[in-house]
């Protein structure tokens, strides 16, 4: 039998990260990543006829890219245009890379706009996926041995649900599989039954299923004595305010991972001190920091901000090179005590998701999150209502805020609405009217993704 598991996970014991690549100094981990960097190019050059042509285009030649400075001559790939390639030659499009007879998965992004974009796998690319999300996993405080409740979406997740699995169980941990779509009774009957030491899902999911295990099974999910919630797939978990009610309703203690589809499942992790996402597949994926308008690479200081662009250095399947992720970051620390070599991030919000009003960028998750804080006022649940053409406007933005259940006595309807319109101009700089929803009134997130976006305004009795 062949064994996966990487050999630093089999024998570190008590090894506080899965892989030393996340540990490597700079000077070893530059050359490591330079020489796959051009041993992807030559590959890219050979083997991709959308890469082929892209540096023609460009006018690189055999030795364009010989170091990590060299990938700024590289013109970005946009999603658009994998979409495009998709289209031209399905299934995989013009940038697979390697023959169909290697071809051994397909996975897909469940983008929010457009088409699905599905990418392809050969053998070594899934055991690729599988050590990066490993190395997450591990990142994030889960261990071989594990029973993992799996609460992510497993049938229409795609990234969520098999990739997951599979890194489970390559690292020796145990996925209960479940799944978000699997329904909210029969795992909570799983995780009361089975007792798992940690649970995966999106922040908003692992609340709604505390929540219901009070209100259906008037029983609290402390008892299941879950000790780490590893959450992904929206902004939430690292809304300090929402990690906070999380981790209080679970008594455990939650972090947070990020990845897609495009690269690979998951390859950025939060670690014990919970303060940011670590890259941990830094030998299989180089990553840089833009400015997202003028497309200038920005280093990975302390407080820097910008989109992620990403490029794959071992990847033989649906290769991707200086690819514009749409994730916007901010960085919150390029040191750590976990021993961890990688900058730290937090994602605050996706190019897709953005909504421009009078000029402002405005990312949905800082108004959730100044709205989250401002609890026990309001309940913390809240919409934009962006029912406009595309992702600009001139007029306020509408924003939907559900009260509290029990509200402070002596403070006005009006007062509050005020409150909250100031906060959101004071803070996000964007002119809102709030407008306040009964409690209880806003549909609750369900298996899916919470939708903190909608294109109308929904037919809500009560408003004020
Ligand atoms: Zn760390």
């Amino acid at each position: 039998m062949v064994n996966y598991v990487s050999d630093a996970a089999a024998s570190a014991g008590d090894m506080p990260f899965f892989s030393p690549v996340e540990a490597l100094d700079e000077g070893a981990l530059r050359a490591l990543q330079e020489a796959r960097l051009r041993r992807q190019y030559g590959y890219l050059r050979e083997r991709s006829a959308f890469y082929r042509r892209k540096f023609a285009a460009a006018g690189l030649g055999r030795d364009a890219v010989q170091s990590l400075d060299d990938l700024r001559k590289v013109p970005f790939t946009t999603k658009q245009e994998l979409r495009d390639s998709l289209k031209a030659a399905p299934p995989f499009g013009e940038h697979l890379a390697a023959p169909m007879a290697d071809v051994i998965q397909v996975q897909a992004s469940s983008g929010t706009t457009g088409s699905p974009s599905y990418v392809a796998l050969t053998r070594a690319d899934a055991i690729v996926w599988q050590e990066s999300s490993a190395r997450s996993l591990f990142a994030c405080g889960i261990r071989p041995g594990d029973l993992v409740l799996h609460g992510f979406s497993l049938s229409k997740g795609f990234v969520g649900g098999l990739p997951i699995f599979q890194a489970l169980q390559y690292m020796g941990a145990v996925d209960i599989p479940i799944g978000a779509d699997g329904g909210v009774e029969r795992l909570l009957a799983a995780a009361f039954d089975l007792r798992p030491q940690a649970i995966v899902g999106t922040p908003n999911f692992l609340l709604h299923l505390a929540e219901a295990a009070k209100s259906q099974l008037g029983r609290d999910v402390r008892e299941i004595g879950v000790r780490r919630l590893v959450v992904g797939g929206e902004p939430g978990g690292g809304i300090p305010a929402l990690r906070r009610r999380i981790e209080d309703a679970w008594g455990a203690t939650l972090c947070e991972l990020m990845g897609g589809t495009d690269l690979a499942v998951i390859y950025w992790a939060e670690c014990d001190h919970q303060d940011g996402m670590h890259m941990t597949a830094p030998d299989f994926i180089v990553a840089e920091l833009i400015d997202p308008d003028s497309g200038e690479t920005k280093p990975f200081t302390e407080g820097a901000t910008g989109e992620l662009v990403y490029s794959a250095i071992q990847r033989e399947a649906s290769p991707v090179f200086r690819f514009r992720s749409g994730d916007h970051v901010v960085v919150t620390g390029t040191t750590c005590r976990c021993g961890r070599r990688q900058p730290k991030i937090r994602c605050f919000g996706r190019t897709d998701d953005m909504l421009i009003v009078r000029g402002v960028n405005l990312f949905p998750s800082a108004v959730q999150d100044l709205v989250e804080s401002m609890r026990p006022a309001v309940s913390g649940q809240v919409r934009l209502v962006a029912d406009f053409e595309g992702h600009s406007t001139q007029a306020n933005l509408k924003v939907l805020v559900e009260r509290a259940q029990a509200e402070p006595p002596g403070v006005s309807l009006a007062a509050l609405k005020h409150d909250i319109e100031s906060r959101i101009r004071g803070a996000l700089a964007v002119k809102a009217d709030v407008l306040l929803a009964p409690h209880g009134s806003i549909e609750k997130p369900g298996a899916a993704k919470i939708k903190l976006v909608l294109r109308s305004m929904p037919a809500i009795a009560g408003l004020q």
